[in-house]
């Protein structure tokens, strides 16, 4: 059995670590939210009360924390893992974050001994309580190896990229087409709708022609199609409008740094602006169908 000590238990860290738990391995977690602790402590995880706390005698550290600000802040400072794990800890970042965090949490962890991997996931919160996420892990090849065989009962695809930062590099591409895909399905969707199709036999046939997507299978932003719709939630979030927001803004920066013009992706996050703007970043990011039926005026 491993000891893994996971730092961020929310949408994503909750349903994995759970995972985790089922497989066999003594889990130690930390959050700084009380209810997204409570929560994994009833799916078997063991609360710690610290950083330190948590990666006492750890096999591996996994990160699943919303951007790169918050992952810098848990590696580094007197209480961050850097300066309270062993050194043969395996460090592991599942978090979606900018190439330039996750290259300074590389070069430190590198610097200060420790051997690093980034390792972002594809599946969204239904993916992750199925095992079925698809990870991509960037980093040194021997650590790359030795992190598939940790990740494994969380995944249905552990895809190794290259070297640093290459995981993020493709989560980032992989969101931002996500992203573009959900806009043009909530568009579809409701433009299908106002031409008097029914909804569930308009999704039955794009499921299975070319207007087929990820977001449509699974984020289908009419209520009562997909099971895992957030529609059907009154858009309580899976994935939020604020994280969907920082990801295309994660590709967005990429592309101006390799002089990509990303005249679509630039569109749709203008969307998400919106719906943060008028207080619904909060909810989930399928809501970008309130601009297009109106709902939320633009
Ligand atoms: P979330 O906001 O639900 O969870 C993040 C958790 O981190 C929260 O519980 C928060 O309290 C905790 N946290 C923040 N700072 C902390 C700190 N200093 N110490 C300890 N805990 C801290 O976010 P999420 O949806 O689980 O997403 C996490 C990451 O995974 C993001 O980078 C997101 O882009 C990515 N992701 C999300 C999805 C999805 O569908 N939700 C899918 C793939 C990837």
């Amino acid at each position: 059995m491993a000891v893994v000590a996971w730092i961020g238990l929310g949408n994503m860290g909750g349903p994995m670590t759970a995972n985790m738990v089922k497989a066999g391995q003594a889990v130690r977690g930390f959050d700084l939210s009380e209810d997204a602790l409570a929560a994994a402590v009833a799916n078997g995880v063991t609360p710690t009360s610290s950083i330190a706390d948590a990666v006492q005698g750890a096999d591996v550290v996994f990160t699943m924390l919303p951007k790169g600000d918050h992952v810098r802040n848990v590696y580094f400072g007197d209480g961050g893992i850097l300066a309270n794990a062993a050194k043969e800890t395996l460090l592991i970042d599942s978090s979606t974050i900018d190439i330039e965090s996750a290259q300074a949490v590389h070069d430190a962890a590198a610097a200060a001994g420790f051997r690093f991997v980034d390792a972002p996931v594809s599946g969204g919160m239904s993916g992750a309580a199925a095992a079925t996420l698809t990870f991509m892990v960037g980093g040194e090849g021997g650590a790359v190896a030795d992190a598939c065989s940790y990740i494994e009962p969380m995944a249905a695809n552990i895809i190794p990229t290259g070297g640093a930062t290459t995981g993020q590099a493709a989560k980032i591409c992989n969101n931002l087409m996500l992203f573009i895909n959900l806009a043009s399905t909530a568009e579809g969707a409701v433009l299908a709708d106002r031409l008097g199709l029914d909804k569930q036999v308009f999704w039955d046939i794009a499921s299975v022609s070319s207007g087929d997507s990820w977001a449509l299978r699974t984020w289908y932003p009419l209520a009562g199609v997909v099971p895992t719709s957030a529609a059907n939630r009154d858009f309580a979030p899976s994935f939020t409008a604020e994280l969907a927001n920082k990801d295309i803004g994660l590709a967005i920066a990429a592309a101006r740094s390799t002089d990509t013009p990303l005249e679509i992706g630039e569109h749709v996050q203008q969307l998400f602006q919106r719906l943060i703007d008028q207080g619904e970043g909060g909810n989930d990011c399928s809501q970008i169908v309130s601009l297009v039926d109106g709902s939320l005026k633009t």
